[in-house]
């Protein structure tokens, strides 16, 4: 009768992907390629919608997957960012190699990396949820899901979950922290709209991604406008989980202030999209036996700006070639499997580690602080920032405001 219904789902897989967002389709992918039995599920009736993000990505993250963008991906080319300080007077645009990037069009992306894992030979299954895994002699041996309104269980050599911020799976398989805590989590909130001005001034800014800070529209986070064509943009807010009430009410009031309100007078939405992300450390464990964490449901996620879809991407990489040779070795024990965290750790740690001080730093500062900062430095400096070479903008910074020596000093330390 179950293979009447549903087809498409056999009953055991050497591994199964919870979750076909970037992570997922891109661990499929590589997993299948290298001859594994894959079956991707995801809750989604379509993949890619509704989508639930400002869509930037920078194009070192796509040349790093060996991704050919469909031109409908792109909503616009990304050549810089431009930094706005609380005043909303100083700003400073950075165009180096590593802001040069995309708006996506993720409806379109998520199911084109999805589609690209099926052309490996990963099996896909839309309208599947997972509610909970199998267990099976100290390890995980499936999940247990329902599939077009059926209940299945499917087992598998290796259960990776890459179920996203709302991640249930790895609190499944034991990992308490995958809960990310509200101080580490940032609330977004953000319209499309349809007749904002991205030119401003006499300046055009249509082929930058504006970011904004001031603790009156974005308590511990930032506002952005990033276009998505000529006329329109996504324009958010992520404010940190304590902050009261809400990031709708941060972004009404940032679209509605002095200094900007002119550039969305005429502007309607045509979508408005909104969930959370983990700005804090990743979880500690990636693996356990049978079972494997990536993405944002491991809080790959960047503490900085938020932007997860590159982490995702990579990490999702490293899982999907770790998890095939387990597979085809029959060696799936956590210290087999955990050459993905140690690999990741490598590619990963060393900045993200940086970039979680300096959100620690950054939340310190007055909006006072940060418009004189913001006033004084180039956009060499903020470029070196960014890379984690700390102390020579910091030793400029303190030149004009020494009463931060106390808040600065951490970042001397790396
Ligand atoms: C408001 C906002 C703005 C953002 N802006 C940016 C940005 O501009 N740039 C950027 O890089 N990142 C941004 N992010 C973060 C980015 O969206 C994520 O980091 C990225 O999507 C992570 O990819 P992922 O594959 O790990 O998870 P996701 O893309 O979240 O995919 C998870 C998938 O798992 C599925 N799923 C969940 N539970 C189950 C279940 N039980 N059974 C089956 N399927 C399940 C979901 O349907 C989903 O398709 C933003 C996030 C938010 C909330």
């Amino acid at each position: 009768m179950d293979d009447i219904d549903v087809p498409l789902i056999r009953n055991e897989y050497d591994i199964i992907i919870i979750g076909a967002g970037p992570a997922g389709s891109i661990a499929a992918k590589e997993a299948a390629k290298r001859g594994a039995s894959v079956l991707m599920i995801d809750r989604r009736k379509e993949l890619g919608a509704p989508v639930r993000c400002g869509e930037g990505l920078g194009m070192k993250h796509v040349e790093a997957m060996g991704i050919k963008l469909a031109p409908q991906a792109i909503s616009a080319n990304i050549n810089g960012a431009r930094v706005i300080a609380p005043d909303l007077k100083h700003d400073i645009v950075i165009k180096t190699p590593e802001t040069k990037g995309y708006v996506l069009d993720r409806k379109v992306f998520d199911k084109d990396l999805a589609k690209d894992a099926g052309r490996a030979g990963s099996q896909i299954a839309v309208k599947c949820e997972a509610y909970d895994l199998i267990s099976e002699g100290g390890r995980i041996a499936g999940v247990k899901c329902i599939h077009n309104g059926r209940r299945r269980d499917v087992r598998a050599k290796i259960v990776i979950a890459a179920d996203g911020a709302e991640s249930i799976m790895a609190r499944l398989a034991g990992m308490k922290d995958a809960v990310s805590t509200l101080y580490d989590t940032d609330y977004g909130y953000e319209y499309e709209l349809v007749n904002v001005k991205l030119q401003d001034g006499g300046r055009d800014f249509s082929d930058l991604i504006e970011i904004f800070f001031g603790k009156e529209w974005a308590p511990r986070g930032y506002t952005w406008i990033f276009p998505k064509g000529p006329d329109s943009a996504n324009v958010g807010v992520g404010i940190g989980g304590l902050e009261k009430p809400n990031a709708i009410h941060y972004l009404h009031k940032f679209m509605l202030a002095d200094g900007v309100k002119h550039r969305f007078e005429n502007a309607v939405p045509v979508a408005c999209k909104g969930g959370a992300i983990p700005v804090g450390a990743p979880v500690k464990e990636f693996c356990a036996d049978g079972f494997m964490v990536v993405g944002t449901a491991a809080h790959q996620v960047d503490p900085i700006h938020g932007g997860g879809i590159g982490l995702a991407m990579n990490a999702g990489r490293i899982a999907g070639i770790v998890a095939a040779e387990g597979a085809a070795d029959n060696k799936v024990d956590k210290q087999t499997l955990d050459r993905y965290k140690k690999e990741w750790y490598d590619a990963e740690w060393s900045k993200f580690n940086k970039r979680l001080m300096l959100r620690k730093v950054l939340e310190k500062l007055s909006d006072e602080d940060l418009n004189a900062i913001i006033g004084n430095l180039s956009s060499e400096d903020i470029d070196k920032t960014l890379g984690g070479d700390f102390k020579p903008v910091v030793e400029k910074v303190l030149l004009k405001r020494p009463q931060l020596l106390k808040v600065l000093s951490a970042l001397l330390n790396f």
